[in-house]
């Protein structure tokens, strides 16, 4: 019979997965769709009981966000606008229920390329913190995930955390979800923008887009463009097709074409960017 271990001190679960092969189990909405006409015969190491990993923490010059925490709790949470983006991404994955069980590690573990929290935390430069028998250890999640359901965790590793550098003051978010409906489907292009504005005009821009690659990939082309240009709702015409380059890689699948990939890429960046600095430059 498969073991299950539902732990309620950080140390025991660490203990257990270093001494035998457990199967990592937060809040099941991946793992178990995964496992749909099979019987469970993996040894499990459910983490919901640990307390430690709850919770959203300010750190003074990072948050720093559990390994519990469900998308819904993160939505429902005090935060500043550079967290708009990733809130988005919570209130349009998936339904209530699985926002309610789903956590926002467990979307970054699982490494699916429409994984809708990984282009916003990519753009917010998150880096992803893991504990094991052996030690603790600090990725940057550009590192973290290296392909599709890849990451660098190794398997008597925890993912602990998510730490989020404290951006500059008034930083703001955006996040787009292209889908064949509003609600409960996967994304065809994801875009996360975060802005950093300085005396009225870009002073930093992160980007990302997910679902056109294996993994969301960092737009640095155009980051580097962004940089100094004025806040303003023309700041989506300094896209070029040229940006995106080394980030697309789509497919053709059926959810949709790799060349309606790229075009939607492209409407979504043009109209992100407008938008945020629209925005951004009305409140200097
Ligand atoms: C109906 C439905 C709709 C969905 N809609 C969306 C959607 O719109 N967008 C989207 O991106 N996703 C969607 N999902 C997928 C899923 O809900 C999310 O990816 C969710 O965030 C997964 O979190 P979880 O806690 O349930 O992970 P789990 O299923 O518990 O785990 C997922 C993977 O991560 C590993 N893992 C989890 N936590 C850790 C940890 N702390 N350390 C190491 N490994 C860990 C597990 O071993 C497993 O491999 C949907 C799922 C369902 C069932």
């Amino acid at each position: 019979m498969a073991l299950y271990l539902r732990p309620l001190r950080l140390e025991d679960a660490l203990a257990a997965l270093g001494s035998q092969g457990l199967t990592v189990l937060a809040g099941g909405t991946d793992f178990y769709p995964a496992r749909v006409g099979r019987p469970l015969d993996e040894d499990v190491l459910d983490i919901t009981a640990l307390a430690e990993l709850r919770g959203i923490r300010d750190r003074g010059d990072h948050w720093s966000l559990g390994a519990g925490v469900t998308w819904s709790a993160l939505r429902e949470a005090a935060l500043p606008p550079c967290f708009d983006g990733l809130k988005a991404a919570a209130r349009e994955l998936g339904g209530l229920q699985v926002q309610n069980a789903g956590t926002v590690v467990g979307n970054l573990c699982n490494a699916s390329p429409a994984a809708d929290g990984l282009p916003n935390l990519l753009a917010l430069d998150a880096r992803v913190e893991l504990a094991g028998a052996r030690g603790r250890r600090s990725l940057a999640i550009e590192d973290f995930v290296t392909g599709n359901r890849e990451t660098q965790r190794r398997p008597d590793e925890l993912v602990t955390a998510i730490s989020i550098p404290k951006p500059a003051p008034d930083t703001a978010s955006h996040f787009a979800k292209l889908g064949t409906r509003k609600y409960l489907v996967i994304s065809i292009v994801m875009l996360a923008i975060v802005l950093e504005p300085e005396d009225g005009r870009v002073g930093a821009a992160r980007l990302a887009l997910g679902a056109c690659a294996p993994v969301a990939r960092r737009l640095r082309a155009l980051e580097a463009e962004l940089r100094g240009r004025t806040l303003d709702g023309g700041l989506g015409e300094a896209l070029a097709e040229s940006h995106m380059d080394d980030v697309l890689a789509p497919i053709d699948d059926v959810r949709a074409s790799a060349a309606y990939r790229r075009d939607a890429a492209a409407t979504l960046l043009r109209r992100g960017l407008a938008s945020l600095g629209q925005r951004l430059g009305a409140a200097t």
